[in-house]
């Protein structure tokens, strides 16, 4: 289905082909003719499905047909970087029409308050994390008099942050009649119970859930973690055309120590998590963008919804947490329209677990063996390990291995900052960039 043919205003037609999308992706085909009759959605979809089109198209058109005086749209997110990526995909979608956007997260100044609480009220979309946005309310900064649509993106990842509260307060401060739209990557009880408070009647969408998309080609190495460094730095060398690879590491402690591990003279190994201050992240991702780093070593803070396009490689150092935090991991690569590979790194104590992922996504990885060079694998044994929630950094040969559980979940809202865009680029730039 092409996007011409839902309707949409001839302008935002225009903007989406600058974008270089063609055809409408399947969540974008079944949730888009229903947002614009007005219904509230749940839509069960991973990220890379084009979930955020789904979402913004039908409301930017909205826009066009009944211009708005005041805020009309309010997105919450988890976390800055999503926030930051769909405000960049809105400038995109929105560029020919008289809308503008603003992301708002935690952090900055008092100067930066100010500048806040302006856009607070100019805004006709505002893209927001729960925290930021709940001392906004507390502080009378906001007027939602006029929301029309409320979209909770991520949602079950909001609840895993411990946002359910937040969100409620949220909710409580728009008006009741109004829009609204569900977006998760599960279905969890408590998301069913935060749909059945707030949501009419919704049409529910649901796309293969917890399913990596099958265009990512899935591997295992069974190795030791005295081994994984030699092991990454192998791969990435013997895959010279993989031009963007990011390590998932489940400690940001270890994430320095995989940065070092991995450093060589021929290409840019960079490290990012939540220690580092904001802007240093944005330069970060956007140097990744550029493809002036190779490899990104990043805690799983990267894992959700934020969208870097081309990643050839995802390689996850540890096994993640659980069976959905896989499956982010790896949605990373293979984005709408390309295909990616994914390999896991598994030790013996994380088979356990890696048994429980391929369960969840309904399919076994193949598992290979180390090169002899390198190591010997442990053998494959499932009933051996039940200690699966281990988070542990590179251990090189002869240092005495320290286990350390970990808490790879990203921060809440603590040291955000936030920005203030209203838009200024054109869209179609096939790598959009953190300002
Ligand atoms: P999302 O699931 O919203 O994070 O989107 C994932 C990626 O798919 C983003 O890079 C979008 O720009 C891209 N995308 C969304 N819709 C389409 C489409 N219909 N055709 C091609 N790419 C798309």
């Amino acid at each position: 289905m092409t996007f011409r043919e839902f309707g949409f205003d001839d302008r935002i037609v225009e903007a989406i082909s600058y974008m270089g999308f063609e055809k409408a992706t399947p969540i974008q085909e079944q949730a888009i003719p229903q947002i614009l009759k007005g219904r509230d959605l749940i839509a069960c979809a991973q990220t890379g499905t084009g979930k955020t089109a789904a979402f913004m198209l039908p409301l930017l058109h909205q826009l066009t047909v009944e211009p708005h005086d005041g805020t009309s749209t309010l997105v919450v997110v988890p976390t800055r970087e999503l926030a930051i990526q769909i405000d960049q995909q809105i400038q995109g979608f929105a560029y020919f029409i008289p809308v503008s956007s603003t992301a708002i997260y935690g952090g900055g100044s008092g100067s930066e308050w100010e500048t806040q609480k302006k856009a607070l009220i100019s805004a006709d979309v505002i893209i927001a994390t729960p925290g930021k946005l709940i001392s906004h309310i507390n502080m009378g900064n906001v007027k939602f008099n006029k929301v029309r649509h409320l979209i909770l993106d991520e949602a079950d990842r909001m609840l895993d942050m411990g946002f359910y509260d937040d969100i409620m307060k949220i909710i409580a401060a728009l008006p009741k009649n109004r829009q609204t739209l569900m977006f998760s990557a599960t279905m969890p009880a408590k998301m069913r119970q935060l749909a059945k408070k707030n949501l009419s009647d919704p049409f529910e969408v649901t796309l293969a859930i917890s399913k990596p998309s099958e265009k990512v080609q899935q591997a295992a190495y069974l190795v030791n973690d005295q081994h994984k460094i030699k092991l990454i730095n192998e791969l990435i060398r013997d895959k010279p055309n993989f031009d963007s690879i990011i390590v998932f590491s489940s400690t940001k402690k270890a994430v320095n120590e995989i940065v070092r591990g991995l450093s060589n003279k021929e290409y840019l190994v960079e490290g990012i998590s939540s220690d580092l201050e904001q802007n240093k992240r944005e330069e970060i991702l956007n140097r990744f963008r550029a493809k002036k780093t190779r490899v990104v070593v990043a805690t799983d803070v990267l894992s959700r919804g934020i969208d870097i396009k081309d990643i050839s490689l995802v390689i996850n150092y540890n096994v993640p947490g659980d069976g959905e935090d896989y499956v982010h991991r790896i949605g990373r690569t293979a984005r709408a329209d390309a295909s990616g590979m994914a390999i896991t790194l598994i030790n013996e104590d994380e088979m356990y677990k890696f048994a429980g992922i391929e369960k969840l996504i309904g399919n076994e990885v193949n598992k290979i063996q180390l090169p002899p060079h390198i190591g010997v694998s442990p053998e494959w044994n499932t009933s051996r390990s039940t200690r699966g929630n281990r988070s542990r950094g590179p251990v090189r040969p002869g240092q005495k291995e320290v286990r350390k559980t970990g808490d790879n979940r990203p921060k809440a809202e603590g040291q955000e900052k936030k920005i203030f865009k209203k838009r200024r680029r054109p869209p179609g730039a096939s790598k959009p960039k953190t300002e």
